[in-house]
């Protein structure tokens, strides 16, 4: 049986930036990848005739974690141009305007709901400093905007905005992770929209997870899904689907929390881990990315809540087309390769467009992610997060799904990579010394 110092199971930004980590403070580190390639839930590939993100996207300075790392590694961001046109529906009524009417309609309503997120938040990346952000845990974003004194236009389109950033339905959807965004953006909601959608990386993500693995000596092995962990007191034992097993001091394992159950893990872990792994999160919802014909001007269109696509963004602007990317709150909704259904949605949202071609990938139907970015329930932030970041043994869940600042980020990915090497490092630096006899 091959034996190892760390075994991290996951190639996302997460699991490659602990493996950079490690193996730069000299451990033997391996990385077992299910996929064919890294970069998990980010995925840069040419489709519609140019390089397409069909995951996660955009960074901001914001956003302490890949700002470092892109700087690192010498990689620029790349700015999008003014949005000029907005289109937008309430009550089933068609309206269009300039892009800062719709942002000055959002304002108000937003700046009401997210009033007290610096108070609930002091410390974005310790968010249970303030002892009060347990009593409003409980509460839904629903909830707290049906709190809120607002007419039926600017409700129906707060509901719609914070359907695009849950990426998912409100039901259960936590009105602290609305703080908690708004918060880690100092307060600001219009910082807190350009953080997720106005800034790219230079290159593309994979650029960055690239950058990342080639600055690590970490051994990583692709197609390799693991399905099995058994841990005693000193070791852990790992198993592959094709029957490969190895033998590590400690394991790393940087899955999406939704998967995190998928693999059978001796002794479980605690029945809270593995609950919260079972309920997961919100993120539940639909990238598709369309080609239409001709040169349109850069616009945004929000649907209703519960529209297929109820997010539109013009994004690259050619002579004779315009690429679009557009979000939608369940990915059961959104057939990815039905270019009619694309049109018949996209009517509904922008009148006289002509769909030429179509891309996406259903994340929620992926069986290495299961979700699309977290957006946490209510209860998350106070009975699940401390519990899922706590070590098991030799075992340390990371990933961007249970980070402390931009969860549901790159920068959160990288976060706990960081914040979870550190750990394990200073676990083994110690069990070395007490093997050797040193006291610690
Ligand atoms: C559609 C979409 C849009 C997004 N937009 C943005 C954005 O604009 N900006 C932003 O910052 N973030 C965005 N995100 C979120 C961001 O991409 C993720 O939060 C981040 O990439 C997660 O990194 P991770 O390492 O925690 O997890 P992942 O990237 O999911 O990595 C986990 C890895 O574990 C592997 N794995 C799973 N099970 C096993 C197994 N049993 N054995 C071995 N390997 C396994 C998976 O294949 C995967 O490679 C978006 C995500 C999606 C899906």
């Amino acid at each position: 049986m091959e034996t190892t110092d760390v075994v991290i199971i996951g190639a996302g930004f997460a699991g490659l930036t602990a493996a950079r980590e490690l193996s730069r403070r000299g451990f033997n580190t391996i990385i077992l990848e299910a996929r064919d390639r890294i970069a998990g839930r980010t995925h840069l590939e040419e489709h519609l005739g140019r390089n397409l993100e069909l995951g996660g996207t955009w960074v901001h300075w914001t956003q302490p974690y890949v700002w470092t790392e892109m700087g690192r590694y010498g990689i620029a961001a790349i700015a999008a141009p003014e949005f000029t046109k907005a289109y937008w529906s309430v009550e089933g009524q068609h309206r269009s305007g300039h892009a800062d009417e719709l942002m000055d309609l959002l304002d108000a309503p937003n700046q009401a709901l997210l009033a007290d997120a610096r108070k609930y938040f002091p410390l974005p990346w310790s968010p249970l400093t303030n002892s009060e952000v347990t009593d409003i845990d409980g509460l839904t974003l629903s909830e707290a905007i049906d709190r809120l004194d607002l007419s039926e236009d600017q409700r129906q389109l707060l509901r719609s905005f914070w359907a695009l950033n849950f990426n998912g339905l409100l039901d259960q959807a936590a009105y602290t992770q609305a703080l908690r965004w708004c918060a880690a953006a100092s307060g600001s909601w219009q910082l807190m929209f350009e953080t997720c959608a106005t800034f790219k990386i230079e290159g593309g993500t994979r650029r960055l997870a690239e950058a990342i693995l080639e600055d690590s000596t970490a051994q990583l092995r692709l197609k390799q899904p693991v399905v099995s962990i058994r841990q005693d007191a000193e070791r852990v034992h790992v198993q592959t689907a094709d029957g490969q097993e190895i033998t590590a001091r400690q394991l790393i394992l940087a899955v999406p929390l939704a998967t995190v159950n998928d693999i059978d893990i001796q002794p479980q872990l605690s029945a809270a881990k593995r609950e919260a792994a079972c309920r997961s999160h919100a993120g539940r919802g639909a990238k598709l990315w369309i080609k239409v014909k001709g040169r349109q001007e850069r616009f945004v269109a929000m649907g209703a809540e519960d529209a297929p696509l109820n997010f539109v963004q013009a994004e690259y602007i050619d002579e004779d087309s315009t690429t679009l990317v557009c979000f939608g709150p369940q990915a059961a909704a959104v057939d990815v390769t039905d270019r009619a259904a694309a049109q018949q949605i996209l009517d509904s949202l922008v009148p006289g467009l002509e769909v030429l071609e179509i891309a996406g990938h259903n994340w929620v139907d992926d069986e290495q992610s299961r979700s699309t970015w977290a957006m946490h329930y209510t209860g998350f932030l106070s009975e699940s997060l401390a519990e899922l970041q706590r070590p098991e043994g030799l075992i340390r869940i990371a990933g961007s799904d249970i980070a402390n600042g931009w969860g549901g980020f790159i920068d959160g990915a990288i976060e706990s990579g960081i914040a979870v090497s550190r750990s394990v490092a200073q676990q083994l630096e110690e069990t070395e010394k007490a093997d050797l006899g040193i006291s610690v």
